[in-house]
């Protein structure tokens, strides 16, 4: 009799899941609350592009991500950003290149703090102190904030106006509360190995670099022309109608949100159920509020050269970042137009989430323009809500997900949790979260009861 599973969510996560499932032959129910499928992954119209409203980057070095893309037959269509040049800093409303050599945000060598406008003269000698600190100086908490560790090795400025921007832009954190383990764990193992951060990330630099000199470099990101979404979309497709006749085809029900307080019977009823869900109880949650705006290429001055513009917390903006969406991707060029991202919000910081849409438009596109003047209004303009989109992985994060799921199993051994929450919060972190989640269902000794089918 063939095994049935419940899967509870349908974001990335919980469609991996599903796919798992599907392909070890087990019928499967996907319910998803929302009228769409894909959660955090959304493609929608700017004008007349298609344009990614949430993730428009995915990890090509995390295997998951493009071994699902080619499992989905949309390997050929991957593109790369145009160039890997990183984002400027904007500090009281000037645009300052990332100085070349360091690494998210630390150098490799306090040289190549020389020329930079960032940082006053206190501030690269305070950084330069990491060299000469003992490593005993870094508190021994056993997962502490990277924030914390930073600011003791590199002092505050550096701290604030270069690695928060590129650590904490990537999940809207504040780096005061975000787990160095869990995050940034490139910087616990050059602690470790290295004693210093600044030998740890020379260290790394120069392995990248020894890498680079024997092969092709590999570019870090891809996406898809017509949007992240595709992938949604195939995944979805493939779940209804399998390739492969002998699979059975996934019952896929949208606006079907699950009553999670009936889990003793969903778990009686099913073979395995995978709670897939966001935002989930236990875990803080970051919101943002973007705003991607069409601007002809003749209202603006400056040359779109890079991915975009960072901005730390201490500037006080609304605006946390600037994607120039139309410079990093080739397929959202366009001869006469150009494509800005505006984003806000971070943890901790809700006042871009409160505004209105008239106001939070004005106040970004303000913003923004001390920086980059733009002549005139822009030709077509998109606002995304995304209340308690990014979970915060704060300091113990590891030990909390582990006691989660050690509650969960002991409690339903047969339902296990996956997705964003728990395993990182990147495309392919999820995907595999989703995954292994099921594949750890599908061995018979770890399901409770199996009932055989569960509707
Ligand atoms: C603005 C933004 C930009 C991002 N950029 C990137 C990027 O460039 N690259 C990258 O790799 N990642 C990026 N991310 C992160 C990534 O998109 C997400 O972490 C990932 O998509 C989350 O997938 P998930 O399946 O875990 O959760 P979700 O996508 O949140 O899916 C969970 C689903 O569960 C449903 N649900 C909740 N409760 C119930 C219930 N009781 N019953 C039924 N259904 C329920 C929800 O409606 C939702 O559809 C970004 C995220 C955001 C918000």
């Amino acid at each position: 009799m063939s095994r049935r599973a419940l899967v509870v969510g349908g974001g990335i996560a919980g469609l991996s899941a599903a796919y798992e499932f599907q392909q070890a032959g087990w019928t499967v129910d996907v319910h998803e609350a929302t009228g769409r499928w894909g959660g955090k992954i959304l493609t929608s119209d700017v004008g007349d592009r298609l344009v990614d409203s949430g993730p428009d980057a995915i990890l090509a070095r995390a295997a998951a991500g493009m071994e699902l893309v080619r499992q989905l037959g949309l390997a050929d269509d991957i593109v790369h950003p145009v160039s890997n040049v990183p984002a400027y800093i904007c500090l009281d409303g000037r645009l300052h290149e990332l100085p070349e050599g360091t690494v998210f945000g630390i150098p490799t060598d306090p040289s190549v703090l020389h020329s930079t406008e960032l940082l006053s003269e206190a501030g690269k000698q305070r950084a330069a102190q990491d060299l000469e600190l003992p490593v005993e100086h870094v508190d021994t908490d056993d997962d502490p904030s990277v924030g914390k560790v930073c600011r003791q090795r590199l002092g505050d400025e550096l701290t604030d106006r270069l690695i928060a921007p590129l650590i904490g832009g990537i999940n809207a954190s504040n780096i005061d509360r975000l787990s160095m383990r869990s995050a940034a764990p490139q910087l616990t193992a050059a602690l470790a190995q290295h004693g210093s951060l600044i030998r740890g990330m020379a260290a790394l630099r120069q392995r990248a670099g020894a890498t680079l000199g024997t092969e092709r470099a590999a570019p870090v990101f891809f996406s898809l022309p017509g949007g992240v979404q595709r992938i949604i979309d195939a995944l979805v497709e493939h779940l209804a109608n399998p390739k492969a006749g002998h699979l059975p085809a996934a019952d896929l029900k949208l606006n079907s949100p699950v009553d999670l307080s009936t889990l003793p019977e969903l778990a009686d009823r099913f073979d395995a159920v995978v709670l897939a869900t966001a935002p989930v109880e236990a875990m803080n949650y970051a919101s943002v509020s973007q705003v991607t705006i069409e601007v002809s290429k003749d209202a603006l001055e400056a040359e779109l050269d890079t991915s975009g513009i960072l901005f730390p917390a201490t500037g006080g903006t609304h605006l946390t970042a600037c994607t120039w969406l139309s410079s990093k991707w080739s397929h959202y060029h366009h001869d006469d137009s150009v494509l800005l991202r505006l984003t806000s919000g971070r943890y901790g910081d809700d006042r871009a989430n409160k505004l209105d849409d008239d106001t939070l438009v004005a106040t970004l596109l303000d913003e923004l323009q001390t920086a980059v003047p733009i002549d005139g209004q822009p030709q077509a303009t998109r606002i995304q809500r995304w209340p308690n989109a990014l979970p915060q992985y704060e300091p113990g994060h590891r030990n909390k997900v582990e006691t989660l799921r050690s509650n969960m199993t002991e409690r339903h051994p047969n339902v296990t949790l996956v997705g964003a929450a728990y395993d990182g919060i990147g495309i392919p972190a999820c995907i595999e979260s989703g995954r292994n989640g099921a594949r750890q269902l599908l061995t018979p000794q770890t399901a409770s009861q199996p009932v055989g089918s569960g509707s």
